[in-house]
């Protein structure tokens, strides 16, 4: 039986997480290590600098004090101890899109797989989790069996965006370019403090036939390959020639 390891960044209360585990369970041996509550936009933080707590909510089922990123590392090393065939990460609630997949929570939870050398995907449903997910969740397990029978090889993941359903089909993507408003909202809290809050709404969705911002705008589940090396190789090679570089 394959064992996964279910988390997400919306927190282990979320409907997200319930969708995908039970979507898991047609493929394998299920076990939900995610936070306590919701984490969205940590990114791969790791908690250092003081204890987490693990409770059992359940048979397989864990909440941890912690990110996703802990989640997956005590799942996989505490909770499964390293027998692991696959790590999956949401079902988000919302995007993660381009730029997006720097900031998320939900993302990091699979790159943490794939650090640990596990298969990974990372699923997000747009815009939230107010729309009928058995759509995203029958994809989920037909791609996470595939990624269980084919090898996608180890430093890269699958980043998956379901569009509002019903999607027109699938599409393999490379990532656009998703920005924000840049937002810093000034207000006063009941004792007369400043307080800010800062983020705002995606301003802009890349049109680029290759984008997974254009497969989601077109009404396309996207699914991108991601690699762990963000080494830019032509710019290693340009830089070589820079007489600081001992270049010419
Ligand atoms: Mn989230």
């Amino acid at each position: 039986m394959r064992r996964i390891l279910v988390t997400n960044d919306d927190g282990i209360h979320s409907r997200g997480i319930a969708v995908l585990a039970q979507a898991m369970s047609k493929v394998g041996e299920v076990y939900v290590v995610a936070p306590d509550r919701e984490m969205s936009g940590i990114s791969h933080a790791l908690t250092l600098a003081q204890p987490l707590r693990i409770e059992k909510l359940k048979e397989r089922w864990y909440s941890v004090t912690g990110t996703p990123t802990d989640s997956v590392y005590v799942g996989v090393v505490k909770i499964m101890e390293e027998e692991v065939d696959l790590v999956v990460s949401g079902i988000n609630a919302g995007a993660n899109l381009g730029e997006d997949v720097h900031y998320s929570g939900t993302v990091a939870g699979a790159v943490e797989g794939s650090i640990f050398k596990v298969p990974a995907i990372a699923f997000s449903q747009i815009p939230n989790l107010d729309v009928d997910l058995s759509e995203a969740s029958d994809f989920a397990t037909k791609i996470a069996g595939a990624v269980l029978e084919n090898e996608i090889g180890s430093q890269k993941l699958l980043n998956v965006n379901f569009p509002p359903p019903p999607a027109r089909g699938i599409r393999l993507t490379r990532l656009g370019y998703h920005p924000y408003e840049r937002t810093v909202e000034e207000n006063k809290d009941p004792r007369g403090n400043l307080y800010y809050w800062i983020g705002g709404k995606a301003v802009h969705y890349e049109q680029n036939p290759e984008a997974d911002t254009q497969a989601i705008r077109e009404g396309f589940i996207s699914v991108t390959p991601l690699q762990l090396d963000l080494t830019h190789g032509q710019a290693l090679r340009s830089l070589k020639k820079w007489e600081l570089f001992g270049g010419t």
